[in-house]
């Protein structure tokens, strides 16, 4: 999947092995058999996961 689970776009590259970064909303996302995790960059520069509820996929 090549388009961002959070605002639709495409602006997309792949960072890893079903590891993903969108450069519209600046998240990085992980694709694996569990599903998509979500993860936004916080200010010191740290992953957060984001509550799934919260992305419409
Ligand atoms: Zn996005």
């Amino acid at each position: 999947m090549m388009q961002c689970p959070v605002c639709g776009g495409k602006a997309v590259g792949k960072i890893g092995a079903g590891h993903y970064f969108c450069r519209d909303c600046c998240i990085e996302y992980r694709i694996d058999r569990e599903g998509i995790q979500v993860f936004e960059i916080d200010e010191d520069g740290m992953l957060v996961r984001l509550d799934p509820a919260q992305i419409r996929l």
